[in-house]
């Protein structure tokens, strides 16, 4: 049961109100591949750094569970580079600066051996990227997409090309209106479904996830969390969580993808306690197991019908 992941491998400087990083390791595939070594999941992160790249970063992916032959080194290149900061209510953020680097030449390359994975997870990159990566793909049973608005307004058509080929299509409720041009999220979605998705989920940060397929809905709340310190990586990190779940379930179904969205909640939860990966990195499956608890404590309730 495996999952194989594209997206982004990168550096991150990131200032929130409790305080400012140095460069630090981030990008999609890197929150995606760690989610799903976490639980255990044979993985393979395909994605593209440059020489600068340090190889501690990459001994820490492949430590803990990733396989990494598929992030091919441009030693003549500069990796990727995000910068962002967020607002003191932290539900947004500015992006500061976005270096592509190689990024912008990426041609990915899947290997024989990773040409039928059970779940493909194509992280937020430019939708050519995705749809090479889909093209290379032999069988599988499951293709989730993430994206962003950026690539709404920049490579629409492109965008709209690779929708249609996905089973899952993951986004915040931002970008459903702006992909449906409806305000409803109930709207939205049965609009977006009518694009290809067969189910489509729409992440509302700390207000949870919602999940639609056909005519059915299901709410996954966000946990209250006492530490809030840094939200970067928490869409990549459920993103990565939910398909991890998955690639492991015997079925995949409406009822599957409700419990593959508790779990990419969970892990979410512990991304944002701390700067970075740091507090993803350090998480044991005590702690996870906990949290899985909570969501359960949080959202059961009997009650007398009248
Ligand atoms: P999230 O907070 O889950 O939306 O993801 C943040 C991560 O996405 C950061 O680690 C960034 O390195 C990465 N990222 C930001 N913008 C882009 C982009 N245009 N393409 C690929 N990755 C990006």
């Amino acid at each position: 049961m495996s999952l194989l992941s594209v997206g982004s491998v990168a550096f991150d400087k990131i200032e929130t109100p409790f305080g400012k990083s140095d460069k630090i390791l981030g990008g999609a595939g890197t929150y995606i591949g760690l989610a799903a070594s976490k639980l255990g999941v044979k993985n393979a992160i395909v994605s593209v750094v440059g020489g600068d790249f340090p190889q501690e970063y990459l001994n820490l992916l492949q430590t803990s569970g990733s396989d990494i032959s598929g992030i091919e080194i441009i030693p003549t290149g500069k990796t990727f580079f995000w910068e962002g900061k967020y607002h003191i209510d932290m539900n947004s953020r500015d992006t500061l600066v976005t270096e592509l680097n190689v990024l912008e030449q990426f041609d990915p390359k899947i290997s024989d051996e990773w040409k039928s994975p059970r779940i493909v997870m194509l992280g937020n990159l430019h939708p050519l990227v995705q749809a090479s990566v889909l093209n290379q793909i032999e069988d599988t049973d499951l293709v989730v997409m993430d994206t962003m608005n950026f690539w709404m307004d920049s490579t629409w058509d492109e965008l709209i090309k690779v929708i249609e080929r996905v089973d899952v299509l993951t986004i915040n409720d931002e970008e459903a209106r702006q992909l449906s041009n409806e305000y409803s999220l109930v709207k939205a979605a049965r609009k977006i479904m009518d694009m290809g998705p067969k189910y489509l989920v729409i992440k509302k940060g700390e207000h949870g996830a919602l999940l639609f397929h056909e005519n059915q809905v299901f709410f996954a709340p966000a946990l209250p969390l006492e530490e809030v310190f840094d939200p970067t990586g928490a869409g990549d990190t459920f993103a990565g969580g939910f398909s991890a779940y998955l690639a492991n379930s015997n079925e995949i179904n409406f009822d599957t993808m409700k419990a593959a969205i508790i779990m990419g909640s969970a892990l979410a939860s512990f991304t944002v306690e701390k700067f970075g990966t740091e507090r993803l990195i350090e998480v044991t499956n005590e702690e996870i197991n906990d949290r899985l608890k909570q969501f359960e404590a949080l959202t059961q309730y009997e009650m007398d019908l009248p």
